[in-house]
C-alpha cells in the first residue's frame, strides 16, 4: 500500500546516519563493549546546519517556532514507537558523556555494535523486531500463525498507522479508559471502540488487537494538532496553501488517515516554509515493513534553485515510454519538486538524507502525485562531500578519482526521486506493491529508483542535456552509492541492493578488479543498467515474493578476497568512518 523513501548522500543510506558498517569477524559479539563507544563516539563530525530565515514573514516566523515544538514531541514519539523504554532511558542519560551522544546519534538506547548488530548500550531490554508497535514478547510464527487464522483481520492489524496489541484484560481496559475520556474517538474510530468493547468480555493473550495510532498516541498528537492550527492561523493571510495543509495534517493525526492531508501537501502552493510531518516510513519495522514511524521534517524554501529546477524538468513520459517493461503508465509531466535547506529534522527523518519524496500510498501518489523535497544545505554540504570522496577515491583506480563531483550526485539523487515516479507501481494482476512483495517491497522500489535514474543519464546525455563529463560524474556517483563498507544485514535495504548492484556490475565487467582498486568500464554502463532495471521490473510486476527473494540471494554475495579488499580499502580512507551527527541552529543547538 505504501511505498517509501529517503535517500541518502553518496552511497550510503538514508537510514544510518552515514554509519559505516563493519564485516563480521569471529564470532558474533552480542553485546555493547566499551570499544564499541570509542569506535562510535571518537568517530562522530558534527554538521549543523542553519539556513537563513530573515526573510520570513511574522507568520512564518510563528510556524517555524511550532512546528520546532512540534518536532520535539514527534521526536518523543519517534524513540517511544521504538523501543519501550527510550523515553526513561533518555531521561537518565547525562547531558556531555558519550552515552548522551550514542543516545542522539541511535535516537535510542540501541546501536549498532563492531559485528553490525542492533544491541543496547544502556541498561534497557534487547531490541525487538517489533519494536514498541508489536507486542513486546511477540515472535514473529506466532503473529503470522494468528493472521493465517484470522484473514479478516489481517488488514487492520498490518495498517500502518496502527499499534498491534495482544487482547489482554490490562491492555483492553486502558484503551476502554482512552476511550471514555476522549469520545470523539468513538466517531473517528467505531470499528476499533467495537472490538475493543467486544474482546472486553473474553480478554486473552493469544488473540490480537489493532490500536489506531491517533488511539495509542492521543495526548501527544492532540497538542501538536494545537500547534499546527495555530501555526496556520498564523500565516493563513499570508500562505492560505500552507494554512490549509496545517489544518488538515492537524486533523488526519487524529483520524490516522492522511489522504486529506497530503492532497493539500502535494497540490498546495507553499511560499517559503514546507513541512513533512506525521508517520509516513516503514523503515524501522523490522517485523513486517508496515508501520510509519513519526517524522518532522522543517524546511526553508530556495525560491530561485526550485523554479530553475522545475523550468529544467523535461518532460519524463518519454523516459517512461522508454523503461524496459511492458505496460508503461501516464505520468504526469509536472511533478512537485523543489529545492530546500533543512532547518530541522525530528525522528525518522532525522540525519543526512539528501531527498525525500512523499507520500508513500500509493493511492495518494497517484491521485495527486508525490513531492519530491531536495534537501540542499546537506547535498552540498562540503564536509559530506569530501568524506564521500575520499571513500569513492580508496576504491576505484586513482584515474577516476576526478570523476566524482558535486553536481553530478544532484542530478543522480534528482533522477532518483523522479524514478519513484517511473516504471512498475502495480503487480500485473493489480495488486500494490508493498501488499505482493512485502518485506522486500521497500528493497525492490529503492533498487529501482537507482537504476531508473542511470538508464534515465544515458537518455539526457543522448538528448544534449548533459555533457560527456556530467554524464561521467553522474556515473560516478552510481559507482559510488553501490560500494559498502562490510557485508550489509538482510534487514538493510538499502545496502542489500547497493550490494546487488555492486555484483551485477562485476558480472557485466562494468566494474572489473584490478590490484585491489575498481575500474569502471563507463562503455558497459547503458546495458549493465538496463538489464538490471528489465529483472528489477519484472519482479516487481510478477509480485512473486520467493521470486524476488531468489533474486537477492542470487546477487548478493560477499567475496572476501574481492568485495572485503575493497571495503578494507573504503574503512581505511581518511575520514571514511567517520558519523555524522546533525545539529540544528534552530534548536540553539
Ligand atoms: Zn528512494
Amino acid at each position: 500500500m505504501r511505498r517509501s523513501h529517503s535517500t541518502s548522500l553518496f552511497g550510503l543510506c538514508g537510514l544510518c546516519c552515514f554509519m559505516v558498517t563493519f564485516p563480521q569477524s569471529g564470532f558474533a559479539q552480542a553485546e555493547w563493549s566499551a570499544d564499541d563507544t570509542r569506535r562510535i563516539v571518537d568517530n562522530v563530525s558534527e554538521l549543523r546546519l542553519d539556513p537563513d530565515l530573515s526573510h520570513l514573514s511574522p507568520g512564518e516566523r510563528t510556524v517555524v517556532a511550532n512546528l520546532l515544538q512540534a518536532g520535539q514531541i514527534f521526536q518523543e514519539l519517534y524513540e517511544d514507537q521504538n523501543h519501550p523504554d527510550a523515553i526513561w532511558a533518555r531521561a537518565a542519560v547525562r547531558p556531555g558523556t558519550d552515552e548522551a551522544i550514542l543516545y542522539r546519534l541511535y535516537q535510542g538506547p540501541i546501536g549498532t555494535n563492531g559485528s553490525n548488530q542492533r544491541v543496547p548500550f544502556l541498561s534497557v531490554r534487547p531490541v525487538r523486531p517489533g519494536r514498541n508497535v508489536y507486542p513486546d514478547d511477540i515472535r514473529p510464527p506466532e503473529l503470522e500463525a494468528y493472521l493465517a487464522a484470522h484473514p479478516a483481520e489481517r488488514g487492520e492489524l498490518l495498517d500502518v498507522r496502527a499499534v498491534v496489541r495482544r487482547a489482554t484484560e490490562a491492555n483492553l481496559l486502558t484503551d476502554l479508559a482512552t476511550l471514555e475520556a476522549n469520545r470523539w474517538l468513538r466517531v473517528l474510530h467505531p470499528d476499533f471502540a467495537t472490538r475493543v468493547a467486544a474482546l472486553r468480555d473474553r480478554p486473552s493473550s493469544d488473540a490480537f488487537y489493532a490500536a489506531p495510532y491517533a488511539v495509542a498516541y492521543v495526548g501527544r498528537l492532540l497538542r501538536i494538532r494545537a500547534l499546527l492550527r495555530e501555526a496556520a492561523d498564523a500565516v493563513a493571510a499570508e500562505d492560505r496553501d500552507l494554512a490549509a495543509y496545517l489544518r488538515l495534517r492537524g486533523d488526519d493525526l487524529l483520524t490516522s488517515n492522511y489522504e486529506a492531508g497530503d492532497a493539500a501537501w502535494v497540490s498546495g502552493q507553499f511560499a517559503n516554509i514546507n513541512a513533512q510531518i506525521g508517520s509516513y516510513e516503514t523503515y524501522d519495522d523490522a517485523l513486517y515493513g508496515v508501520k510509519a514511524f513519526y517524522s518532522l521534517s522543517l524546511l526553508a524554501r530556495d525560491r530561485a534553485r526550485s523554479d530553475e529546477l522545475a523550468a529544467a524538468l523535461t518532460d519524463i513520459q518519454a523516459i517512461e515510454n522508454s523503461l524496459p517493461y511492458s505496460r508503461p503508465k501516464t505520468v504526469r509531466s509536472q511533478i512537485p519538486v523543489g529545492v530546500y535547506n533543512v532547518v530541522a529534522d525530528f525522528g525518522q527523518a532525522r540525519g543526512t538524507n539528501t531527498a525525500t519524496i512523499l507520500p508513500n500510498d500509493a493511492d495518494h501518489a497517484r491521485k495527486y502525485g508525490r513531492t519530491i523535497l531536495l534537501r540542499y544545505n546537506i547535498m552540498t554540504a562540503p564536509e559530506l562531500f569530501e568524506g564521500a570522496r575520499s571513500r569513492f577515491c580508496a576504491a576505484v583506480a586513482e584515474s577516476h578519482c576526478s570523476e566524482l563531483s558535486m553536481a553530478g550526485n544532484f542530478e543522480r539523487t534528482l533522477w532518483h526521486e523522479i524514478g519513484h515516479y517511473l516504471g512498475v507501481d502495480r503487480t500485473d494482476d493489480g495488486r500494490a506493491l508493498d501488499d505482493a512483495l512485502a518485506s522486500v517491497s521497500n528493497l525492490y522500489e529503492e533498487m529501482k529508483a537507482d537504476l531508473v535514474s542511470l538508464f534515465s543519464a544515458d537518455r539526457l546525455h543522448r538528448e544534449g542535456h548533459y555533457t560527456d563529463r556530467e554524464l561521467r560524474e553522474f556515473y560516478a556517483g552510481g559507482i559510488l552509492r553501490v560500494l559498502q563498507a562490510g557485508p550489509p544485514r538482510r534487514d538493510q535495504p538499502y545496502q542489500t541492493m547497493q550490494l546487488m548492484q555492486w555484483n551485477w556490475y562485476l558480472d557485466r565487467e562494468l566494474l572489473t578488479l584490478e590490484n585491489g582498486r575498481l575500474r569502471i568500464h563507463y562503455d558497459r554502463y547503458p546495458d549493465a543498467v538496463e538489464s538490471l532495471l528489465r529483472e528489477v521490473l519484472a519482479i516487481q510486476a510478477s509480485g512473486d515474493p520467493a521470486r524476488a527473494e531468489a533474486f537477492i540471494d542470487e546477487w548478493t554475495a560477499w567475496d572476501p578476497a574481492a568485495h572485503g579488499v575493497v571495503a578494507d580499502a573504503i574503512r581505511g580512507a581518511a575520514g571514511g568512518g567517520r558519523i555524522w551527527l546533525v545539529r540544528y541552529g534552530a534548536l540553539d543547538e
